[in-house]
């Protein structure tokens, strides 16, 4: 039987918003998306050049109910939460913060000039773990997994496993997978990919083709749910990331930093928060 291949559902283009304390970026993964997209609830790509963009970070804020991973590919941040934890993030480093009950933290720029661009990919956690206890990782570039397929396309794990390479961070009810891959002209690459998990690309260089569709730089492209496997042909000398896992089938209510199963639970997020015991 010929191999069947996921295609591309839907192309989405971000929106450019603010954050933080004034932070331009452009928001690919929506509210809108967040059940299609099941468990990720939201995708920020930053890039600028221009200190206006970025300068302001995002001081205090809190977090309850779901996991950050802020992947920078350049520039420099500083992370501080309520728990004591301390960290600067740079090229090619990941944070992975699960918030559980909850965080109160800063993600400020330790640079005052140059290039600042990455990801923040925000994954829910199941109702059993939404108030688990906080949990907090910084990893330099080079601890991120990496591994270089004969075609030469070189692949950077950060959740999940791809071809036997396990990544630097693996969940047992999400099973996210979360790849940056590099791709050059003319490469094709597959990837294992369970039919039951939504899954998704954004191309942040050149250009990609996948089943028949092209995604360019700046888009993300909606894998379908009607196979086991994707193949992704490089155009143009490409980079993108590839992010799939187990949608969790929950309802979700979300209200700015809170994301949690009822209305309730806002409520209680809020309460926790103004009277100082959320974190
Ligand atoms: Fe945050």
């Amino acid at each position: 039987m010929e191999k069947k291949f996921r295609h591309i559902e839907q192309l989405v283009t971000g929106v450019q918003t603010s954050d933080g304390a004034g932070v331009r970026l452009t928001r690919v993964l929506t509210g809108k998306l967040q059940r299609r997209l099941d468990p990720f609830l939201m995708l920020d790509a930053f890039g600028s050049d221009v200190a206006d963009d970025y300068i302001a970070g995002f001081p205090d804020h809190p977090h309850r109910g779901f996991e950050t991973v802020t992947y920078m590919l350049a520039g420099r941040m500083r992370h501080k939460d309520s728990a004591g934890n301390e960290g600067l993030l740079d090229n090619g480093g990941v944070q992975w913060m699960t918030a559980g009950r909850g965080v109160i933290h800063s993600e400020m720029p330790e640079q005052i000039e140059g290039l600042m661009e990455g990801f923040q990919l925000w994954v829910n956690l199941p109702a059993k773990r939404k108030m688990m206890e906080p949990w907090y990782r910084d990893f330099a570039g080079a601890e991120i997994p990496e591994y270089v397929a004969d075609n030469g396309i070189q692949v950077r794990v950060i959740a999940g496993n791809s071809h036997g390479v396990k990544g630097a961070v693996v969940r047992v009810d999400t099973e996210p997978l979360y790849l940056d891959v590099h791709m050059p002209a003319g490469a094709s690459f597959e990837e294992e990919l369970p039919h039951t998990h939504n899954a998704f690309i954004y191309v942040y260089r050149g250009e990609i083709e996948l089943n028949g569709a092209t995604v360019a730089s700046g888009r993300m492209g909606i894998l379908s749910n009607d196979a086991d496997t994707v193949k992704l042909h490089a155009s143009t000398d490409a980079r993108l990331i590839l992010v799939a896992g187990r949608p969790l089938n929950e309802p979700i209510v979300q209200y700015g930093p809170f994301v949690m199963n009822t209305q309730d639970e806002i409520h209680r997020a809020l309460d926790d928060y103004r009277s100082g015991r959320l974190a």
